[in-house]
């Protein structure tokens, strides 16, 4: 690259990747001609240099003192030359990262400039305030001085005039405060702080370089999954001070509300403060509607930038300002985060004011968010009473017991407990703790907090700035203000979408929109974006208008989907539940449970049968409790393809544990069975019993060793099929071998399973159309595809058993042992378990081929979990697939994500 500084009218929104979002959004306001502060932007290119080699690249400072020159005459020339040349030194990697990098304001300051700034200020106080802010962050944060000295310093000095926080003191204390801190520097480095201020700033720039690989950020990075290699841009802007008086102040803006997605410009703002005030939640701020009564020129002239912004971006946008002395300044923008339920909200009202298309709408909703819309909130009761409320400030209901302390936050959570996090407010070396946590509650700071900000980012519940409750960390008491105390372990319950605080616990209720699909709302003419902003608080409004988004974007999804979605279903009741979600059959019916819970007797007796007569009566009972469960089944899905899996796991996991029985046998604890039962039990066990039983007994080689399994199954189906058919109904059974490696395994079951279906049709006189077709779960059967296809009707890919046999993996040991080591080591970058590994795509691929070759038109699908992973969805689409099967509640997700994928390779292809 040719350069390494960019003023800010030289750059633009597209170039986020060297400078960063922020100096990217800088730089596109500068050529909007908004008013932003003059200032550069080093790119992250140097900062890679930088990071490689230990040193800046030779050309920077050379770079940075023409732009620092060009800079001082703008600053001049716009200002006047009494205007002190402070600047701030601020972090902006491309993808956003709040708060996990370093800033350094007004550098520049020195002994000398302090009193410019008074001057020029008019306020000796202020300069003497940011001249000990700075040398304090200076010492903390580039020459990397402990806090605690500081602190230590600022509590002698407090005391020495009597006052109990550095806030309170006057010009004169602030100087000497600044001189106190100054000797700490001085005693720490023997040298003290540069006066010179481009010193100062090579200084900032390299603490900035490196506090990309600070531990905060690279934690951030883990678990956003964010590349190491990207490093961080530089922005030097001009100070301008939102604490000059009461015609000052700072703020955050959206040009919507980021929680709903409801129109009309929405944010928090703080009378005569600096950014980072907010941001510390150090004081509570004031909606941004309140600024209009403040200084309602600067907020007319905000909401006009806003307008401007959010037209010139085409969606939603979010800015943070400051006024000083009157006049508004433009620190920052970007596209806005915001919350699941807002993500649609916005795409679907943008389509309605015709600045985006359906297409781009789809684009921007992902299965992830619809995911995190389709889980519950707090059931009202009518009697809960909130003990208290805070800011909404990040959507979904949250119960969980208390913590007051991030380390215990983590260790809970490994303990497999739900846990609130409960702060005066978070830093950013809380994030382990955040992230360990079901929900978030502050005592102070506002929507626009740290705390506020991460968990949006992250999707957790958060309530912040709830100031009624007095909450004392070191003794561990959280007091409610009607006096109840509350401690670590009690548990509370919050509402971010509302900021309403519970003590206790209370129920969940599903979301609405879930609830949508269980029972459709009629039809609204009325387009949300159209209803009166203020209706935003009515709870009934906004669940419409999430409805409606949510609608609107699956079936813009449907639209262009090419692969079907079935679910994975295994009882009437998740069938039903599955339908409603918009499932297109089922592409998967696992029919062990029907020989669980109170079924498991008559298994026994099957395992346990001696002669075939025994044998006979358990099956004929098996026969009954698995006809009446197909039936319920076949009718929830009328009309629609269910696809029956054959019994798969291995016989003696409907069997007691051995190690138990081995134990009770040994001890003579029978529990009532009578001694002879028991041992022949414990034989079975025993003779069962597999070393690998993943790799052992199971799937058709469990159909072909036991007589009259899979035929008592089929018999079940074809059964209840007929039956339902005989009523006039649709039903339409599929039968699916699993693990299957070789032809001739599928074919002996076919063959049976034909006969069984001979037999039914005779005996009822109804023809049923029942196809019988394989799981490809081995990659024997992925090389043979071709063989298979000769005999199935279709292939479904198991890619659970297709995964773990293709790579060796236990399926059910490895993620808890050595994932997290082959993560780290980055062998992959997310487990092979969870998205479709590309060995494992390539075997489905290899089959795809051949068993399309040996029957044309074979319909092929997916029941495996990679069925509801947005990135697999997007290869089985491209692999043409005829269809995907996840479970009940993904089905929705894999709906959009498919439609996506149709449109995403449009773009691809049309690029
Ligand atoms: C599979 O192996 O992917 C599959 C769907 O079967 P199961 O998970 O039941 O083994
Ligand atoms: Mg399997």
């Amino acid at each position: 690259m040719d350069r390494y500084v960019y003023g800010f009218a030289d750059g633009g929104r597209h170039m986020a990747n060297l400078l960063g979002g922020k100096g990217a959004g800088l730089a596109e306001m500068t050529r909007m001609e908004l008013p932003v502060p003059p200032g550069f932007t080093i790119t992250t290119e140097a900062c890679r240099a930088y990071l490689e080699h230990g040193r800046e690249p030779d050309r920077l400072a050379d770079e940075i003192t023409r732009e620092w020159d060009r800079f001082e005459t703008e600053v001049h020339k716009r200002f006047g030359a009494d205007r002190p040349l402070l600047v701030a030194v601020r972090s902006g990697a491309e993808i956003s990262m709040p708060g996990m990098m370093d800033t350094v304001l007004n550098v520049g300051l020195g002994d000398e400039a302090v009193l410019r700034l008074a001057e020029w200020s008019g306020d000796e106080r202020f300069a003497w305030d940011a001249y000990s802010r700075f040398v304090r962050s200076f010492g903390e944060t580039v020459l990397r001085l402990p806090e605690q000295l500081f602190q230590e310093a600022e509590t002698r000095v407090c005391d020495a005039f009597g006052a109990g926080r550095k806030n309170v003191l006057d010009a004169a204390q602030l100087k000497v405060l600044t001189s106190a801190y100054q000797e700490v520097v001085n005693a720490e480095t023997g040298e003290g702080i540069p006066g010179d201020p481009r010193r100062q700033l090579d200084l900032a720039v390299r603490a900035v370089f490196d506090s990309w690989n600070g531990e905060r950020a690279r934690a951030y990075r883990r678990r956003e999954d964010i590349s190491e290699d990207l490093g961080t841009a530089v922005n030097v802007c001009l100070m301008v001070f939102g604490n000059l008086g009461p015609d000052s102040g700072t703020g955050v803006a959206f040009t919507r509300d980021p929680a709903t997605g409801a129109p009309g410009a929405y944010g928090d703002y703080l009378q005569r403060a600096v950014g980072e005030d907010i941001v510390a939640g150090i004081r509570n701020t004031v909606p941004l509607a309140e600024l209009e009564r403040l200084d309602p020129a600067s907020y007319a002239r905000l909401r006009a930038n806003l307008r401007a912004l959010e037209a010139h971006y085409r969606d939603m946008c979010d800015i943070e300002f400051t006024v000083e002395r009157g006049t508004l300044w433009m620190l920052q923008t970007r596209i806005g985060e915001r919350g699941a339920e807002a993500t649609f909200r916005i795409a679907s009202d943008l389509v309605d004011e015709g600045v985006i298309t359906p297409d781009e709408a789809l684009g921007r909703g992902t299965g992830e968010r619809l995911a995190r819309l389709l889980f519950p909130r707090f059931a009202e009761s009518g009697t809960d009473r909130p003990a208290a409320r805070g800011v909404a400030a990040s959507p979904g209901a949250a119960v969980g017991q208390i913590v007051f302390d991030s380390r215990k936050a983590v260790e809970r959570r490994e303990d497999g407990r739900h846990v609130v996090l409960v702060r005066p407010q978070t830093r950013p070396e809380d994030l382990p703790g955040m992230l360990a946590s079901v929900g978030l509650l502050t005592t102070s700071g506002g929507k626009t907090s740290h705390a506020a900000v991460v968990a949006r980012g992250l999707g957790i519940p958060c309530v912040c700035g709830a100031d009624q409750l007095d909450l004392d960390v070191e003794g561990g008491v959280l007091t409610l203000p009607d006096g109840t105390r509350l401690r670590d372990g009690d548990f509370v319950s919050l509402d971010g979408s509302t900021g309403d605080v519970y003590a206790g616990r209370i129920p969940l209720v599903p979301s609405p929109v879930a609830r949508d699909f269980v029972a459709p709302a009629p039809e609204s003419g009325q387009s949300p974006a159209q209803q009166d902003a203020e209706t935003v608080h009515d709870e009934a409004v906004r669940d419409e208008a999430v409805v409606r988004a949510v609608r609107r974007a699956l079936d813009w999804a449907d639209g262009h989907r090419r692969l079907r979605v079935r679910a994975n279903a295994d009882t009437p009741d998740e069938a039903v539940q599955a339908r409603r979600l918009g499932a297109e059959g089922i592409g998967l019916c696992r029919t062990e449970h029907m020989f669980l819970g109170d079924r498991q007797p008559i298994v026994e007796r099957l395992i346990l049968a001696e002669t075939p007569a025994e044998r006979g009566t358990a099956l004929a009972e098996l026969l009954t409790v698995q006809r009446e469960d197909f039936r319920g089944i076949l009718r929830a899905m009328d009309g629609l393809p269910v696809v029956v899996r054959l019994l798969d796991p291995p016989l003696h996991e409907f069997l007691p544990d051995l190690t138990e029985l081995s134990v009770r046998h040994a001890t003579g604890d029978y529990r009532g069975e009578d001694r002879h039962h028991l041992q022949r039990v414990l034989d079975a066990v025993r003779r069962t019993h597999e070393q690998n039983p993943m790799l052992g007994l199971r799937g058709v080689r469990l159909g072909l060793t036991v007589p009259g399994l899979y035929a008592n199954q089929v018999r079940a189906l074809a059964e209840a099929a007929a039956g339902l058919k005989a009523e006039g109904l649709d039903p339409r059974p599929e039968i699916m071998v699993p693990l299957v490696g070789d032809v001739s395994e599928l074919r002996l079951v076919k063959q049976e399973a034909e006969q069984v279906l001979a037999e039914v049709r005779l005996a009822t006189g109804t023809a049923v159309d029942c196809p019988v077709g394989t799981m490809i779960e081995l990659p024997r059967a992925a090389l043979t595809a071709g063989d298979l296809a000769a005999e199935a009707a279709f292939f479904s890919f198991g890619t659970n058993d297709l995964t773990q046999t293709t790579w060796g993996f236990s399926r059910d040991d490895v993620e808890g042992s050595f994932f997290p080591a082959y993560l780290e080591h980055k062998i992959f970058a997310v487990s092979p378990f969870q998205t479709i590994d590309p060995a494992v795509g390539s075997l489905i691929t290899t089959a795809l081929a051949g068993g399309r070759a040996a029957r044309p038109g074979l319909e092929t699908g997916v029941c495996g979990e990679h069925g509801g992973d947005p990135e697999s969805i997007r290869f089985f689409d491209r692999a043409r697939l005829d269809y995907v099967s996840c479970s009940p509640f993904r089905v929705p997700v894999a709906r959009l994500e498919a439609g996506r994928a149709v449109v995403e390779g449009a773009v691809v292809e049309g690029a």
